[in-house]
């Protein structure tokens, strides 16, 4: 009787994760899962934490990427920085969404920032981050500068007394919860608790991909503020090239500062580690390639009002 082979013995398929987030330009990007370390449909949205062999920990939420421990730093610190040291003396800021902290964590490096106030709308993305990301969530829960609150960043915004220096909008993409932190009110109510000469940011995608995000957000800002325009940041993690980021405010300078006030600004605040952001790289990240420029400028233009 013929020997039988061993059968070899199967290795378990490795799951995949894809990005979905693109599925209506006809792409996914997919990331091989070593682990799932947390995956929940909670009230709000489906969230997935997972590690992945090169970007380390992963966290998605309804499909799509939101940061990965591998180049995490990025995106937190042109979040933060630019708009902190933009502003110059920020003393109250807000942070709406920005669960897993690493927001917080950066501005709270900023010796003047006496309150840091964060609006997030889902408590598991909290709890989650204080198990996985620790060594965010554990040195910004343990100052007495920080205050956590759970709720709707467009709900806090409308009603809150409170104002503010700096409002960074870390949101979701427009989808789900995350929808209405792209609307006229939504940003009515951030000009609303914003003090005089105030700063709002706000993450709006990768243009080459979600160039609508970005020009909606801006002539929606332009309406409301003296100034708007975006600076970019490459993020290996969001696919399509550049992300933008919006910034408006009444202070259109707040965006054309040489790199040495920045850097004195750096200097005062103790020039404190960086591994993406620099007095330089604050600067050129303004220069905005051709087609975002085009898109912001056309979008900024004011409205003609009706009026005669
Ligand atoms: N920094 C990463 C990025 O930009 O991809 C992560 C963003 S952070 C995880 C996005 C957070 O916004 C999520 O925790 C989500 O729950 C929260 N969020 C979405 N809609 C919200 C809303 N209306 N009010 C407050 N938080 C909201």
């Amino acid at each position: 009787m013929a020997e039988k082979k061993p059968t070899a013995t199967k290795r378990p398929e490795k799951r995949w994760i894809a990005e979905t987030l693109f599925d209506d330009l006809g792409f996914r990007m997919t990331f091989q899962v070593e682990r799932v370390l947390y995956e929940l449909q909670t009230e709000h949205q489906h969230l997935v934490l997972f590690e992945q062999p090169f970007f380390g920990k992963m966290l998605m939420l309804d499909g799509a990427t939101q940061i990965s421990k591998k180049d995490e730093f990025i995106y937190q610190e042109m979040m933060s920085h630019v708009p902190l040291f933009a502003h110059g003396n920020p003393r109250d800021v807000l942070i709406v969404g920005g669960g897993d902290c690493g927001i917080a964590e950066e501005v709270l490096k900023h010796k003047t920032v006496e309150r840091l106030t964060q609006v997030e709308i889902d408590p598991k993305v909290i709890e989650f981050a204080k198990e996985h990301f620790p060594e965010f969530t554990t040195p910004v829960f343990a100052d007495k500068r920080f205050k956590s609150i759970i709720g709707d960043g467009a709900k806090y915004v409308a009603k809150t007394e409170r104002r503010f220096d700096v409002i960074i909008v870390d949101s979701t993409d427009p989808q789900g919860p995350g929808k209405i932190l792209f609307g006229q009110k939504f940003y009515a109510g951030c000009r609303r608790c914003l003090k005089k000469g105030g700063v709002l940011v706000t993450q709006n995608g990768v243009p080459f991909f979600q160039k609508s995000e970005l020009t909606s957000s801006i002539s929606k800002l332009r309406r409301l503020f003296a100034g708007a325009t975006c600076y970019i940041a490459a993020i290996p993690i969001y696919i399509g090239g550049h992300m933008a980021m919006a910034m408006a405010s009444d202070n259109k300078r707040l965006w054309r500062q040489p790199v040495h006030t920045i850097a004195q600004r750096y200097r005062k605040a103790g020039s404190f580690k960086t591994m993406y952001w620099t007095p330089e790289v604050q600067v050129a990240a303004f220069a905005q390639p051709r087609f975002i420029a085009e898109a912001v400028a056309k979008a900024a233009k004011p409205k003609r009002s009706g009026r005669r």
